[in-house]
């Protein structure tokens, strides 16, 4: 059994949380964009090991709603299906998105997360010393960094830096020119490993476009193979990650 510890299944045709869930996808976190989805909510409440996060993403501050950050602590207060903050970050990859204001949105959201007691769902594209320099006053909040994409010594401080962290992988990882990401995933402790999918983007190469979540096992039986680990062993160790990460049991 998985868990997609990050898929954006309002974004997604309804029937494919059934497929993913025949082909061993038992468990599923869909993130939050520009803030609180109401999709996703209702997702929530109509399938089992399904539940959400809510966050503005560093590229969608300016379609979030002016309202989003107070619904975003109000979701996070009262909602159980609501189990994360996120996803939430630096994107400095972009050139002319506003950092400024990626900054300020950034350390409000942590702000809430540590009010809430949320984990965080980070995503980060460059901009790792800014990374560093704003969760320097954050280091006892649990943070999943969604497709981890740093470098060894990035995650090493990573792991020094915070009480929790975990990194999560997906389809990029197991390309055929993956050197740099192979050398992180042999360095990194085993039980800080989650796997997702982030589709209905980033399918597997060779997949067709959108990515779906059972497209999950695929993904996660070539990052076992990366791992030297037997395919049920890696699959369970996920599992449990994922459930530890997010306080989460992901039934009911
Ligand atoms: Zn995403």
């Amino acid at each position: 059994m998985l868990i997609d510890s990050h898929c954006h299944l309002d974004f997604l045709k309804e029937k494919e949380i059934e497929k993913a869930k025949q082909s061993g996808v038992a468990g599923f976190v869909i993130p939050g964009i520009k803030g609180y989805s109401h999709i996703a909510n209702k997702l929530s409440e109509k399938y089992e090991g399904v539940f959400f996060a809510v966050g503005v993403h560093p590229l969608f501050i300016n379609e979030a709603p002016k309202t989003a950050l107070q619904t975003i602590y109000e979701v996070a207060s009262e909602n159980p299906n609501c189990i994360a903050i996120g996803e939430i970050g630096l994107d400095f990859f972009v050139k002319d998105a506003d950092r400024e204001l990626q900054k300020a949105f950034f350390k409000n959201q942590l702000e809430i997360a540590k009010k809430t007691k949320k984990p965080v769902i980070i995503h980060l594209r460059k901009g790792y010393k800014e990374f560093l320099d704003i969760t320097e006053k954050f280091r006892d909040l649990t943070y999943i960094m969604h497709m981890f994409s740093g470098k060894h010594d990035f995650a090493k401080a990573l792991l020094k830096r915070f009480e929790s962290v975990y990194f999560s992988f997906g389809a990029p990882v197991i390309r055929s020119n993956a050197k740099k990401s192979v050398e992180v995933l042999k360095n990194i402790p085993k039980n800080t490993i989650l796997v997702e999918t982030d589709s209905p983007d980033l399918p597997p190469e060779g997949f067709k476009s959108p990515n779906v979540p059972s497209n999950l096992p695929y993904i996660a039986e070539k990052l076992a193979e990366k791992f030297n680990m037997d395919r049920e062993k890696f699959f369970d160790l996920t599992f449990e990650n994922t459930k530890e990460a997010f306080k989460c049991s992901f039934q009911g």
